[in-house]
């Protein structure tokens, strides 16, 4: 396993689970045990938690994997016929399967040398942004309305500062959500006191050793004593250059998860045709990496011919403020929207996406059971109108 996180760490528990009683080695370049992502952003980030509440796994499940954990490692090349791996420590460890799942990493702005400006990716990054929120600072300051920039923002509004949003797009979210919904999005900020910039990039900081301000390429500024980037990732692929392998915006798989004999990819770094949605993807969110490094791991146990297609319906939460936020399926711009229950001004609702007359999606504002349910029939290539027809019968 390459790369000690969440789809790494699952594909290890699977193949035990399985049977599998061979040598099992995990490499990660983090230092700490495996843990999960989503607090970071959240209880960890608000001071709810504190860090022994998010490793994935507890000591005993871990003794019990039997594995060679090569922590605070880096890969940095992959031998794709003899299926072996080297490490930066001049290690190298060859296998019969190998598991890429080195997830991605927050892509950054210049920050011309200051202090305060963070991105939020790891354990380390989320309580040195703790300790600055924790110090009551005058203005925070959270660059791009994705969803760490989206739930940085609900956190620290929770610790009562001052937050401004800044954000390239005129929609929050509006490249997944569409305009209506993510026009939703943005008046949740509003409704909780954060000052949201829109349609705006930022040309760069100034300050004196430390930031002091956000310069807008609108010709503006903000004030900032604290400043969050969250403006996307980039998958962990440069190891894997002149592999072989084929990268292009990930570790390109079949519809199996494998890139190459022996060789699977699962979690943030993977992008694979999904036959469900007849479109090739890649996901960025925690259910998959768990679902995509199980059925990764499987891969590398199964015979060509006994080996099945990976077709999820992807899934995600994001708990911003008050509300919960789910959306099932693979929603665009463009698809028609249809609000089933509940309405977009009390925030509370659901809603269909529908293209060339499927449902393709479901959002939910507060509304888990509904977005379960319509996972569902997504799953089973509902019609649009059929599911409007339900929604109208409930
Ligand atoms: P990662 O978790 O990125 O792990 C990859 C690991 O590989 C890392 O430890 C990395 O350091 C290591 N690595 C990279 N390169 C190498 C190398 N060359 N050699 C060795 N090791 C390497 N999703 C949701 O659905 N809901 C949420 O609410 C949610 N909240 C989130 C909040 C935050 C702050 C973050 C950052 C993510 C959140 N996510 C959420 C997304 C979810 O956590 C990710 O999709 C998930 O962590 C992906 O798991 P992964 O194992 O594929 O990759
Ligand atoms: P993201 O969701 O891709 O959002 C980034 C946002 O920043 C986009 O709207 C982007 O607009 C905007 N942006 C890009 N460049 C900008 C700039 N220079 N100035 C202002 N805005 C800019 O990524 P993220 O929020 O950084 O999240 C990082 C990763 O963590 C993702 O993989 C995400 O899925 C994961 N995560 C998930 C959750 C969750 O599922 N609840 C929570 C936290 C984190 P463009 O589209 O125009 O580039």
């Amino acid at each position: 396993m390459v790369g000690a996180s969440l789809a790494g760490t699952r594909a290890a528990e699977t193949l035990r689970r399985d049977g599998y009683d061979g040598d099992i080695t995990i490499i990660g370049d983090e230092p700490h045990q495996p843990y999960d992502r989503p607090p970071l952003s959240k209880q960890l980030l608000a001071g709810e938690w504190e860090a022994d509440r998010i490793a994935l796994s507890d000591d005993d499940a871990l003794q019990d994997l039997d594995a060679d954990w090569r922590l605070g490692c880096r890969a940095v090349s992959l031998d794709v016929d003899s299926r072996t791996v080297a490490l930066d420590d001049g290690s190298a460890v060859a296998a019969d399967g190998i598991l890429i799942a080195t997830g991605a990493r927050c892509r950054e702005l210049p920050s011309g040398g200051l202090d305060g400006i963070h991105t939020l990716r790891g354990l380390d990054d989320c309580l040195a942004i703790r300790s600055e929120l924790e110090a009551s600072p005058q203005r925070v300051a959270v660059v791009g309305a994705g969803f760490i920039g989206a739930e940085v923002a609900a956190t620290a509004r929770g610790w009562g500062l001052d937050v401004t949003v800044i954000e390239a797009l005129p929609v929050p979210l509006g490249r997944i959500l569409g305009t209506e919904i993510g026009n939703v999005c943005a008046e949740v900020h509003r409704d909780n006191g954060v000052d949201l910039r829109l349609g705006v990039g930022v040309d760069g900081f100034d300050g004196h050793g430390r930031v002091e301000r956000v310069r807008l390429s609108d010709g503006t500024t903000v004030d900032a004593d604290v400043v969050v980037v969250g403006i996307g990732v980039v998958p962990n692929t440069e190891w894997l250059e002149g592999s072989g392998l084929e990268l292009d915006n990930g570790v390109v798989c079949d519809e199996t998860c494998l890139a190459a004999p022996g060789i699977a990819a699962a979690g943030d770094v993977a992008r694979w045709p999904n036959r469900l949605f007849g479109e090739t993807m890649r996901v960025e969110h925690w259910d998959n990496a768990i679902e995509q490094g199980q059925h990764a791991a499987r891969r590398l146990l199964a015979t060509d011919s006994e080996a099945k297609p990976y077709t999820p319906v992807p899934w995600f939460w994001s708990d911003q403020y008050d509300r919960k936020i789910q959306l099932a399926g693979r929603a665009r711009p463009d698809d028609e929207v249809r609000v089933i229950t509940g309405s977009t001004e009390e925030r509370r609702f659901a809603a269909l996406y529908g293209r060339a007359g499927r449902l393709v999606g479901v959002l939910g504002f507060n509304r888990p059971r509904h977005v379960m349910k319509y996972r569902n029939l997504i799953e089973q290539g509902t019609s649009f109108d059929e599911a409007v027809k339900i929604a109208e019968q409930e």
